[in-house]
């Protein structure tokens, strides 16, 4: 059975890159008709946070993204620990005593000469006794696991053939000198424990995976099936990374993204397939495929959600949204008409209020002073109350007769004063829903 997990490390808000690593694990899961595991990398107790952690489910169930089960790597410190153990009695686990500063100097020295900045393994050639006198000099050391010196080959399912020379990586720290696991290790093992048969994430991991291959491997385990996404840049191209803080999924939740229109964004962009509005994940999952993405960076501009989001919303059926525009007041016997007005003149939910609000209250109209006279001349035309479809023709005419005017100068300034806005939907339905006659 597929098996696939999105592991995000519970230190902030989930932003925009992570929720591609999270939408495509999630769609090979479903398409597979198998598991998508919500893990928790809190590996680091002071930048762990509870309250992230629950902000990232948050999410997630906002965007309908529905985990199969959470599992949580603070609580599997033990298992973490037999892994270090059975690496250790195999001869692939390894003390070392630089401080960070030697370690930069040894980077410095190697990049000087020309050479690859890669680990030499000094604290190999150490005896036992001299590693007794660091550890009382500098306490206990961190941990290395030694990888074996041959290419580590894999197939990408975005990258395509992969092939690193394990020679050219530095051997990667599993334990911290303050005994800290690192997600190196714990990634390997939840991978192994919990069957993961794809493992979906950033090509900024690509050096993980060749490491972690031979660590799986080491530990008995079957290595799974392997794909890295291109990174997201900004609309020119530039790096995303700073801004990512901005970019949250919360905030775009905030200015009323529809999640639909979101989803249907990331599934696309950066692959071969065009971009399309979906109605539900449904179709989402099934018009997925992973190998339509390509390795380049992919480009992303906030400002698309937009009109997404508008004709997701202009998409949707009155039985979509009858609770919410009840809950706005809106009578039984007109909502279904307001719908149809508004729906092409949103572009978030939240602007259903507004136009209510000028249907039921009337709107502060726009006029200028040129047209002043002209409006107030009108608006005494204006019939009784209430209005219906044919009350916008009716009137219009009367006072194209009265006053000569006639097209945009005769719409336009109506338009405006009775809406307060430019544009909008057409005035005859407008009219119709007015709940308060138009005033000056
Ligand atoms: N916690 C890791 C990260 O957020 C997970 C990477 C992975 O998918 O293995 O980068």
């Amino acid at each position: 059975m597929t098996v696939t997990r999105f592991a995000p490390s519970p230190t902030g808000y989930l932003h925009i890159g992570n929720l591609r690593t999270a939408l495509f694990n999630y769609l090979i899961a479903r398409k597979a008709g198998g598991q998508f595991i919500l893990r928790l990398d809190d590996t680091d107790p002071e930048r762990s946070k509870p309250e992230y952690a629950d902000a990232i489910k948050e999410d997630l169930e906002w965007l309908g993204l529905v985990w199969d089960r959470v599992e949580t790597q603070s609580v599997r410190l033990d298992r973490y620990e037999a892994a270090a153990d059975e690496l250790r009695a195999m001869g692939r686990f390894y003390e070392c005593f630089e401080t960070p500063v030697e370690l930069d100097l040894k980077r410095k020295k190697q990049l000087n000469m020309g050479r690859p900045p890669v680990y030499d393994r000094a604290a190999l050639a150490l005896l036992e006794a001299e590693k007794d006198a660091l550890r009382a000099e500098r306490g206990a050391g961190h941990w290395r696991f030694k990888l074996d010196h041959q290419r580590i080959e894999w197939t990408d399912g975005i990258l395509g053939d992969r092939s690193i020379d394990a020679a050219s990586v530095s051997d990667p720290v599993l334990i911290r000198g303050d005994g800290q696991f690192l997600y190196t290790l714990a990634s390997v093992c939840d991978d192994i424990d919990f069957g993961i048969t794809d493992v979906v994430r950033g090509s900024d991991h690509v050096t993980n995976t060749a490491t972690q291959i031979q660590i799986i491997s080491a530990l008995g385990g079957t290595v799974p099936g392997f794909a890295h996404h291109s990174l997201l840049t900004g609309p020119k191209g530039e790096a995303l990374s700073k801004r990512l803080g901005t970019l949250s999924l919360r905030d775009m939740r905030a200015r009323g993204v529809e999640p639909m229109a979101l989803l249907s964004l990331m599934a696309r962009l950066g692959s071969s397939d065009p971009v399309e509005v979906f109605g539900t994940i449904d179709e989402l999952v099934a018009g997925f495929d992973i190998t339509h993405f390509g390795a380049s960076p992919t480009k992303f501009d906030e400002d698309d959600l937009d009109p997404l989001s508008a004709r997701f919303l202009s998409s949707l059926d009155f039985g979509d949204v009858a609770a919410q525009i009840a809950a706005l007041g809106v009578p039984k016997a007109i909502a279904p008409k307001f719908w149809d007005v508004v729906r092409d003149n949103i572009g978030v939910r939240a602007e259903m209020a507004d136009w209510w609000s000028l249907f039921r209250d009337g709107a502060r109209p726009l006029v200028t002073d040129e047209n002043r006279e002209f409006v107030a001349e009108a608006f005494a035309m204006l019939p009784e109350m209430p209005f219906d479809s044919d009350t916008w023709g009716n009137w219009t005419a009367a006072v194209k007769e009265k006053t000569g005017r006639k097209g945009r100068g005769l719409f336009m300034p109506l338009r405006h004063a009775v809406t307060g806005r430019e544009r909008g939907p057409e005035m005859a339905d407008v009219m119709a829903l007015m709940q308060v006659a138009p005033k000056l």
